[in-house]
């Protein structure tokens, strides 16, 4: 109790969260309706020479008053509420538009990879939503990679993973994300229909500091590298990360150190003016 016989099971730092919860909703419902968000692209790279494999699309909202809120803040309320359909339909689109429109100004070997919550999964009948979509925006479905997190993996019914084979069968890549953060089992890997292993960053930054953490990123490089994955290492900020996961046979790597994510308008000055691919 607080003293005055009333029983605590709310505190005003609570009410404050609470208040901001209900506040981002009812400001998340408008800006879908008014479209306000857009998206940023942050490349992949190959470990060899730079050369870009792929881009991420990420969602970024700014708000008129409370300036750019970050996605680990909204996509959880948005997850929550189901607006994350809304906004997931949204997403893919204008991800697959903006990555053709790329294609037809040169930039032919480049895929987009798009974030795909479980949420989605459970709603949408997935291969039919991004078959429908690539129709719509001309991408090859050799074009498109959909990351789906370890934990909604392990979570995923027959169903969905069978919606996920279909998107496989159709050409789609598929990536497993935050990879090693989930408590997914080995099986995982090898019963599950995924191609891209995206190893958390967390392994990244503990590798240089703790010798456990080494070895276990080495171990599923080695993993990966037998079972015939790609794997890409997130969040690689330092040179020192990027030599070792380079001499552990890590091929591919984003991060800071290579880009930050960036505007459309940035990519395409960048590296459609470097012509690359
Ligand atoms: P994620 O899918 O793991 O995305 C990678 C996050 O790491 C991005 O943060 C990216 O900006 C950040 N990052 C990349 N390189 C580095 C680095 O070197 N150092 C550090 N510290 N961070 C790095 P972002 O854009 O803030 O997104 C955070 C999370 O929000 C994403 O994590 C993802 O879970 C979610 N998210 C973002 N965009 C979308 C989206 O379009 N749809 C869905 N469903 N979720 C999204
Ligand atoms: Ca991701
Ligand atoms: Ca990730
Ligand atoms: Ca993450």
């Amino acid at each position: 109790t607080d003293g005055r016989g009333i029983f605590k099971v709310y505190s005003p730092e609570m009410g404050s969260k609470i208040r901001r919860y209900h506040y981002l909703l009812e400001e998340l419902r408008l800006a879908i309706a008014s479209q306000n968000f857009h998206l940023s692209f942050q490349p992949i790279v190959h470990v060899e020479d730079c050369a870009i494999d792929y881009f991420e699309a990420l969602i970024r909202w700014h708000h008129p008053i409370e300036g750019l809120i970050s996605p680990t803040e909204f996509i959880p309320i948005a997850e929550e509420s189901n607006l994350i359909l809304e906004l997931g339909d949204w997403i893919l689109l204008e991800s697959c538009r903006q990555m053709s429109a790329w294609h037809n100004a040169g930039m032919k070997k480049v895929k987009i990879s798009v974030n795909v919550s479980g949420i989605q999964l459970k709603h949408r009948p997935v291969a039919q939503w991004v078959t429908d979509t690539l129709e719509k925006t001309g991408l090859p479905a050799s074009s498109l990679m959909l990351e789906i997190t370890e934990s909604t993996f392990i979570t995923a019914s027959d169903k969905i993973i069978e919606e996920l084979e279909a998107c496989r069968r159709a050409g789609v890549t598929i990536a497993i994300d935050d990879f090693g953060t989930g408590f997914s089992s080995l099986s995982t890997l090898a019963d599950l229909p995924i191609d891209v292993i995206k190893i958390d960053k967390l392994f990244i930054t503990q590798a240089s500091q703790n010798a456990k953490y080494h070895k276990i990123l080495n171990s599923i490089s080695e993993l990966g590298t037998q079972l015939e994955l790609k794997i890409v290492a997130e969040g690689v900020e330092q040179a020192e990360q990027f030599e070792l996961v380079k001499s552990m046979g890590i091929r591919c790597v984003q991060g800071y150190l290579v880009s930050r994510p960036e505007t459309s308008h940035n990519v395409g000055t960048k590296v459609l003016k470097g012509n690359v691919n």
